[in-house]
């Protein structure tokens, strides 16, 4: 499939471990992390959970920057993925965070993340216009691929399920591959980039 669109979600999927909780984990506040969690898609919709979650970190984001750059572990076989295939990249996360990492890979690729006001009495999140998705009523990546036509999703977590229902072909690992499973919907299960190069 040379010429159908590649859209990639990045923490977990990309980056071996979700870089947002190790960031909460190892500079922001343990009980807040957790309360928040247990009450995603029940009181708490996805951004009122980034938004609290990341109010609780207060560290100057140099530091966190210099810690995810040695930290931040990638998915075997992403970096000559990503040169072949120039994949999209849509995230929950942010872009401060997100850039850093692909230029020590040497990558330049099209990101579509949120932005952060780092403050010192605690972190802002700035999220990018999204429309309120018609699906699951949340502002949701669909907003970020409705120009795309017929794409392949790869993802792993809550922020992929509404989106990779659009997608016409979904590769999924961990909680998304568990929750498609659940709701019948099809996709194939992936452990990195190079078993994922395989089958395209
Ligand atoms: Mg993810
Ligand atoms: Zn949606």
């Amino acid at each position: 499939m040379p010429d159908t669109p590649l859209v990639v979600d990045w923490d977990g999927t990309v980056t071996e471990v979700d870089g947002l909780h190790l960031v909460l984990l190892e500079f922001g506040d343990a009980e807040i992390y957790e309360a928040h969690e247990s009450r995603l898609g029940r009181e708490l919709t996805l951004q009122e959970v980034i938004a609290g979650e990341f109010e609780s970190v207060r560290a100057p984001l140099p530091e966190v920057l210099g810690w995810m750059r040695e930290n931040a572990r990638l998915r075997a076989g992403f970096r000559e993925f990503a040169r072949r295939h120039r994949p999209l990249i849509v995230s929950s996360g942010f872009h401060e965070l997100i850039e850093p990492v692909l230029e020590r890979e040497g990558l330049e690729l099209e990101v579509r993340a949120n932005r952060l006001d780092p403050r010192p009495e605690g972190w802002r999140v700035l999220f990018r216009p999204q429309a309120t998705c018609a699906v699951c009523g949340e502002p949701c990546k669909r907003a970020d691929v409705v120009a795309l036509d017929g794409f392949v999703y790869v993802g792993d977590g809550y922020s992929d399920r509404c989106v990779a229902e659009a997608a016409k072909r979904v590769f999924a690992r961990d909680g998304l591959a568990t929750y498609l499973a659940e709701r019948g919907v099809e996709f194939e299960p992936f452990t990195d980039f190079v078993d994922l190069e395989t089958r395209l």
